[in-house]
């Protein structure tokens, strides 16, 4: 099953796809870390996408379709968290799958207020050693700062601060938000709440995955 997770920055996308993808065998590609490792490993897109990505823009479209075409595994199943992000991405998309007899099964849409986004996305922290997610607000951790596994001192993303989340949300705005509409008229898009707790948000999703 091929799924897209679509939604703003903050709506808890990422938190869903790591157990979904665990525990129904789907491969987990969010393309935020994908980039973000690149940064982190100095290579040459690494350093040629640094800036654009601390400034809250997106990066090119022909630059991550490219990285996508390397990284979709055709007779897979995965979970597609953070891409596709502009019209034009998803058109990619289509046309590479469509090449190779496959389709997008199904696009799952976290409805979110701006409000509650904010709020999230400025509590929200991450152990730089082991990789595990925490927010202030509603999943902190049990010692101030400190990772509950592995006890390494918890670090904010560069872009969480609060202009570079004002920058990304009208991004989402103008360039995210056409994507509903493109894939309404595919007939693929279904919508959760996402204000809800990590666990109703988990057995919706369930649902929505059984039932397709
Ligand atoms: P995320 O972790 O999904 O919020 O992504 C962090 C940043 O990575 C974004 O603000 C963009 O700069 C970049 N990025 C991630 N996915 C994409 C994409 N599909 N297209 C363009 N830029 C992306």
């Amino acid at each position: 099953m091929k799924i897209i997770f679509l939604g703003s920055p903050g709506c808890g996308k990422g938190t869903q796809a790591v157990r979904l993808s665990k525990e129904h065998e789907l491969i987990h590609l969010s393309t935020g870390d994908m980039l973000r490792q690149e940064v982190a490993s100095g290579t040459e897109l690494g350093t040629e996408i640094k800036e654009i990505m601390e400034s809250g823009k997106l990066i090119p479209d022909d630059v991550i379709n490219k990285v996508m075409e390397t990284r979709l595994e055709l007779d897979k199943g995965y979970i597609l968290d953070g891409y596709p992000r502009t019209v034009e991405q998803a058109e990619f998309l289509d046309a590479f799958l469509n090449k190779n007899n496959k389709k997008v099964d199904l696009v799952i849409y976290f409805k979110l207020s701006e409000q509650e986004v904010i709020k999230r996305l400025t509590g929200r922290r991450k152990c730089p050693q082991c990789g595990k997610d925490y927010n202030l607000s509603f999943n902190p951790p049990a010692e101030d700062m400190v990772c509950d596994d592995c006890k390494s001192v918890l670090c904010q993303r560069a872009d969480d601060c609060e202009e570079v989340i004002r920058k990304r949300l009208k991004v989402y705005d103008t360039e995210t938000k056409p994507l509903l509409t493109y894939y309404v008229e595919k007939n693929v898009l279904k919508e959760i709440e996402a204000e809800k707790t990590i666990e109703d948000i988990y057995k919706d999703l369930e649902g929505l995955i059984k039932n397709n």
